[in-house]
């Protein structure tokens, strides 16, 4: 029997759950585009932009995907014929080193495998080797979503700086911002990319490009960038419609409004706790789970593990048959593995991954756990006991 009428959760890394503020604000009719409140709105909300990201210095707003963040960013400071390096540690770096390369730059990669975090000393020395300074930029992700690594930002400043190499540190915090703690400039970030959709809990559609001084410089150095992708227009803009590059994404900055003055009212501190203490629970739910049966987590070191996403690995076709289960049986939503197979491997069937990110508070998280133990059960998949008493008692702990 189906059990899903209800409200469902769409567990997936991204788009998130929209908190019923947020979906309420964008319920309007649209406002005027040339003059009124929504032209003080849209500037109000730059610095709580910049608040989440951590940084004092620049922010600008895409209606795109987080997809066009990436080639934002490599627009304004990337060109035909320069070269970057791409530290992946999953689909999302090689995915933003893929964008790179299909615009002429060249590419070139370090890569640390889909279960591991960037080696610092071989980025050290890597950049030490290039004496001549050709590498302009270094590229990577926060947190990989498809492996659900988090990685160390401010060890990787540090890493670039003890080679001496002066490339830029361009980071992808799409599936982080608003969920896992990230500093832009303490950890010294010269460009961040990050999308609505995800710990901003704002339906997709925008995306952000956060970038310091030392990024404006190179960009101002560049013989040409792409008239829409341009971030020059965009900041501190002396005629709205420069802001967007065209009409403004209405709906959309009125739900964003909406979701920072939740960031704002709960404040950072407390939601990068809330995360942690979620996924906390997520994590010893399915350690014991484990103790029993083929569920095991992609990235075994707590400290390395993202606090928005927990990929996992249970056997082929397991995902498969969990996903649906839940889906169909309890209503909720998980995510499917990314790019632990390819998709005509019949191993694919055997990931799946758990977002905790957002919008989400403990009882969702419990409901999460147990509608999963419940489709372990139904489908006859062996796991060890107590992980829902395990995962309670984190949550009684925080
Ligand atoms: C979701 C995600 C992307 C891609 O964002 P789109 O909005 O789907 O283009 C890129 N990088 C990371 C780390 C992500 O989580």
């Amino acid at each position: 029997m189906s059990l899903s009428q209800g409200r469902q959760y769409l567990a997936i890394p991204g788009p998130s759950v929209m908190p019923d503020r947020v979906l309420q604000a964008m319920h309007q009719p649209c406002p005027n585009i040339y003059e009124g409140g929504l032209i003080e709105m849209t500037h109000s909300l730059i610095p709580d932009l910049k608040y989440v990201a951590g940084t004092a210095a620049h922010a600008v707003i895409y209606i795109a995907n987080g997809h066009g963040a990436w080639e934002a960013a490599v627009s304004n400071v990337l060109a035909v014929g320069d070269r970057v390096l791409v530290l992946a540690t999953g689909r999302f770096c090689m995915g933003w080193g893929e964008m790179a390369s299909s615009l002429g730059i060249t590419v070139e990669t370090i890569d640390f495998g889909g279960r591991d975090t960037i080696d610092m000393d071989r980025v050290r020395d890597h950049l030490r080797g290039d004496t001549a300074g050709r590498i302009k930029a270094v590229m990577a992700v926060h947190v990989d979503t498809s492996t659900s690594v988090r990685n160390d930002i401010s060890a990787l400043r540090g890493a670039i700086d003890a080679s001496g190499h002066n490339a830029l540190l361009m980071v992808d915090c799409i599936a982080s911002l608003g969920c896992d703690e990230f500093r832009m400039d303490d950890w010294g970030v010269d460009i961040m990319v990050s999308a609505c959709q995800k710990g901003l809990m704002t339906p997709p559609g925008i995306a952000f490009v956060f970038f310091s001084d030392k990024a404006a410089a190179v960009r101002n150095a560049m013989e040409r960038v792409s008239a829409y992708w341009d971030w020059k227009p965009r900041v501190e803009p002396d005629l709205y419609y420069k802001y967007f590059c065209g009409t403004a994404p209405t709906q959309h900055l009125l739900g964003l409004r909406e979701a920072l003055d939740m960031i704002r009212e709960e404040e950072l501190p407390q939601i990068w706790a809330r995360h942690e203490a979620l996924a906390s629970a997520v994590w010893a739910a399915c350690f014991a789970w484990g103790q029993g049966g083929p569920l095991t987590m992609n990235i075994a070191d707590p400290a390395l593990r993202s606090r928005a996403v927990t990929a996992l690995a249970i056997g082929a076709p397991g995902g498969t048959r969990l996903r649906r289960w839940t889906e169909h049986q309890a209503g909720l939503t998980l995510g499917i593995g990314l790019n632990m197979a390819t998709l005509e491997d019949p191993n694919a069937d055997g990931f799946f991954r758990i977002g905790h990110m957002g919008h989400v508070n403990a009882q969702m998280i419990m409901g999460t756990l147990g509608s999963i133990q419940a489709g372990l059960i139904a489908l006859d998949i062996p796991h060890g006991p107590g992980g829902l008493d395990a995962a309670a008692r984190v949550l009684a702990a925080a």
